[in-house]
């Protein structure tokens, strides 16, 4: 039975004030757009009208809503497992097979792993094939749709397994320290998945096909090469089969890259603005973006893995949500499930360096190629195939944006540009 200690109530208090301020945030986010959203952005107004301005406004706060909803289903779905004692239970089962505590723990995680998997299809089925198909964006047939989640599922338990087995086996042959081993061993398993990752996984769900077109071949080459970055490759890969969503984004650890540009962005862009999106791209790389953000998760990682550690050690961790005794595997997840809505209050941390660093690298495009208006053009032709939210809350920016909301980025790329075109006339 669940014990209603200063741990539990600690914890609900905790968890409660995240889901609040999720749902404050989204709420203050649609009400801010229904507000402003009838009003096209300065900078906007050769590109979107009207209609298309109505048709950003109603997938915005369609796909938000039935996020929240989502969230709201996972949340309660949670409470309803902590309080119903359904983890005990599972571990109980698992513990009654005598299993060696290694197959035990990777035992528990899979079955944990496969109803969410469950959880999750009717939502994703919701989301694929009505409110992405209602919106244009879903091009996705059933078939492909199985097929994925089949390959997700088989690729995710093989993942699974090389993690948690030297994991579970760390945890019980080195009691004391396992938390410092396992942090090194999973920042090599992340660098060995960066490096893989494009060359194995990707391959499973789309075709790479090397560029075709000279042109744009020889512009991309020159421009990474004065950037002093070897391009190990530039494939097209066929993301429209699923969706219309488009981008361009590229991989590799140090100096060699392989860049990837979506066929939907192919398809719509001109070679200027294609180029000025890799420029940037090549900003991130060159101011060593990629590098900083990989260092601060290790940095974090390492500050997860000690808190984890010192929680599992904890005796009333367990009482309090019903085990009998310590347990691994119910140690881990338990740590998880507290520190998680801790963790959510730190995400504004992370948005401010990350839109920080975007920002930087707009700079750098103007350096590079000496014009942001191709980026910005780009940028506003983005926003309006991918339906983008022109008029989100400030708080709601300054809470989860990645990157500057695109009215401010736009803005902002257009008038460098004039800036640069008055300084060259003089
Ligand atoms: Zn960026």
């Amino acid at each position: 039975m669940i014990q209603f200690n200063a741990l539990f109530a600690g914890f609900l208090v905790l968890f409660a004030a995240a889901a609040l301020t999720r749902y404050a945030l989204t709420r203050m986010n649609i009400g801010y757009l229904r507000e402003h959203g009838h009003i096209v952005p300065e900078a906007f107004r050769d590109e979107i009208d009207g209609a298309t301005l109505a048709r950003m406004r109603d997938y915005t706060v369609e796909s938000s809503r039935f996020q929240s909803l989502e969230t709201l289903v996972d949340d309660a779905i949670l409470m309803i497992v902590l309080l119903g004692g359904v983890l005990p239970w599972i571990a109980g089962l698992i513990e009654a097979w005598h299993l060696h505590a290694v197959w035990s723990g990777v035992l528990f995680f899979g079955i944990l792993y496969m109803v969410s998997v469950l959880l999750d299809i009717p939502f994703s089925l919701y989301s694929t094939f009505v409110i992405e198909k209602k919106y244009g964006f879903s091009t996705i047939t059933p078939q492909l749709w199985l097929i994925d989640l089949a390959k997700s599922i088989a690729v995710s338990v093989i993942l699974m397994a090389l993690l948690f087995i030297p994991f579970f086996a760390l945890i019980h042959w080195l009691p004391q320290s396992w938390w410092f081993a396992s942090w090194v061993f999973f920042a090599l398993f992340q660098m060995l998945m960066i490096w893989l990752y494009p060359l194995v996984i990707a391959p499973l769900f789309n075709k790479y096909a090397p560029v075709q077109d000279e042109t744009l071949r020889e512009r991309i080459l020159s421009m990474a090469g004065k950037a002093g970055l070897r391009a190990e490759g530039i494939f097209e890969v066929d993301a429209g089969k699923r969706s219309r969503h488009s981008n361009a984004y590229f991989t590799g650890l140090g100096k060699s890259k392989r860049i990837v540009l979506f066929d939907t962005l192919l398809a719509t862009h001109s070679h200027d603005e294609i180029v000025a999106v890799l420029a940037h791209e090549i900003g991130h790389w060159k101011l060593r973006h990629v590098l900083k953000q990989l260092l601060a998760m290790e940095a974090v990682a390492f500050a997860g893995f000690y808190l984890v550690y010192r929680l599992m050690g904890w005796p009333l961790l367990y009482e309090t949500f019903g085990f009998a005794g310590p347990l691994p595997y119910a140690g881990l997840l338990l740590a998880a499930i507290v520190l998680k809505p801790l963790a959510f209050f730190f995400t504004p941390i992370g948005a401010a360096i990350s839109r920080k660093y975007e920002k930087d690298a707009d700079n750098y495009v103007l350096g590079l190629i000496g014009s942001t208006r191709f980026l910005a053009q780009a940028l506003k032709r983005l926003a309006k195939e991918n339906l983008a939210n022109l008029h989100p809350h400030p708080a709601y920016v300054a809470f989860y944006y990645s990157h500057p909301p695109l009215a401010e980025r736009v803005e902002r790329l257009q008038a460098m540009d004039g800036e640069e075109v008055e300084k060259v006339r003089r």
